[in-house]
Formats: C-alpha cells, structure tokens, sequence
C-alpha cells in the first residue's frame, strides 16, 4: 500500500489552553514557559492509505487482514475500499512531558499535545478526502466499541507496515499506543454519519459526540453493550 504522510506545525491556542486550564496569575509565568517550549518542539504527524475491501458472511477483510466485527460488517457493506491511518502529537512532545517531574507541567504539556493530536487529525482527514477524492468520511476505531476491540490495533499497524514506526508511533504489548497521544482508525465513504459513541453506553464521557441509540445497536445487530471495562481509543474530533 502505498503510504501518504503528513507532518504539521502546531503553534496552540494559548487563550483557549489558559482558559480550559483555569490559568490564574499565580501560575501564568510558568505556564507560558511551559506553553512556549511545546511550541517550539511540537510537530503532531500522520501517515494514511487506501486499501481493498471485501466481506464474506460476517467477516470483513480490510487489505487481506480479517475482522470479524459487526461495525465493520455494517458501515464497510458495498464498499470497495477504505482508508488506514494512524496520528500522534508526535515524539517530541512525548519526550519533553516525560522530562518532567512535575505533574502539573505534565498535565499541561499533555493538554497542550491533545490538542495538537486534535490538529493532525483534522489535517489527516481532509488529506485523506483530497488525496482519494472523497465526499463524506467517518471513522471506526479499534478500543472505542467492544465489538471492535483494542487487539484490532495489531492488524491496523500491519496494514500500515512501515509507517507508524517512521513517525514515531508504537504498539505496546496491550495494544496501547505510544505517545499516549495518538489516535488510529480506518476512515470509510458513507452518506449517512457514523460515530462510535451512538453505539457506546458509557455515561458521562466528556468527549461524546453523539447520544447512544438503542435503536443504532439493534440495527447493527449488537448485544446491548456494558459500560464496564471500556476502553475509548476513538480518534479525536476531526
Ligand atoms: S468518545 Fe466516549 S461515548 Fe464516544 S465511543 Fe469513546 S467512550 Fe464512548
């Protein structure tokens, strides 16, 4: 597959860092400091493919690589490609919040890199609809849904060969990723809008995008879903 890469510059928002952080006077010098070494360090990257489709009965093969997932059975049907990526805030940020002691400039340097990683992903979605002239996208991602587990990394990183490694990005063991700030996913074409969370119970989550839907569960033929033991890995608003 051939691989497409993108590397950005990510200067912040300092206003609106400062705001969600509840900066006060107190602390603002340190922060600025803080602020301003992730601004000189930060480069959030992504790299991105297109690859071949298939389904037999349940199973649903993205580049030869099998998922027996009935979120991909559903959103992939009819289709004859779709669309790997992976995006992190980049190693550089990484390094520099595990330089540090301090928990709250980790907090900070850590808040600073989401949203670079939130910036990629916004990048590496309009390059993904540029590059292969798409209309509407939407995302799956392997750790958001029970149905499309955190193990469903390892073949995602496989489809993608080379081209987390040349960016920084690493699996562990138990399928997190390395930075903590990265995202992963498989972008398909669908008229209609997808998001996992329609399909996830948990309560509370600051980072839902769309209410749950019995109704979208029974449609995707999903046992209803328990809260416990979730792993969100969904990509980041983009
Ligand atoms: S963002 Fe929240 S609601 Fe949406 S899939 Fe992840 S954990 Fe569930």
């Amino acid at each position: 597959m051939e691989l497409k890469y993108v590397s950005i510059r990510y200067d912040g928002d300092y206003d609106a860092l400062a705001k969600r952080l509840l900066i006060n006077e107190d602390c603002e010098e340190e922060f600025r400091d803080v602020f301003e070494a992730c601004v000189k360090i930060a480069n959030p990257k992504g790299v991105f493919g297109q690859c071949a489709v298939s389904q037999r009965d349940d199973l649903t093969f993205v580049d030869g690589r099998q998922f027996n997932s009935r979120v991909l059975s559903v959103n992939f049907r009819g289709l004859s490609r779709a669309f790997p990526y992976v995006i992190t805030c980049g190693r550089e940020l990484y390094d520099y919040a595990r330089a540090t002691d301090d928990p709250l400039y980790r907090y900070w340097i850590d808040s600073f890199s989401e949203a670079a990683l939130r910036a990629v992903g916004v990048k590496v979605r309009q390059s993904v609809q540029e590059t292969y002239g798409l209309g509407r996208i939407n995302s799956v991602n392997p750790g958001s849904l029970a149905d499309f587990p955190l193990p469903c990394q390892r073949p995602l990183f496989d489809i993608l060969g080379d081209g987390p490694d040349s960016i920084g990005l690493e699996l562990t063991p138990s399928f997190l990723m390395l930075p903590y700030k990265s995202g992963s996913g498989i972008y398909f074409e669908s008229e209609r809008h997808y998001e996992n969370c329609a399909l996830c119970p948990r309560l509370n989550c600051p980072g839902r995008r769309m209410p749950y839907s019995e109704e979208m569960v029974q449609a995707y033929g999903l046992q209803a879903p328990s809260e416990e033991g979730h792993a969100c890995a969904s990509a980041p608003r983009n």
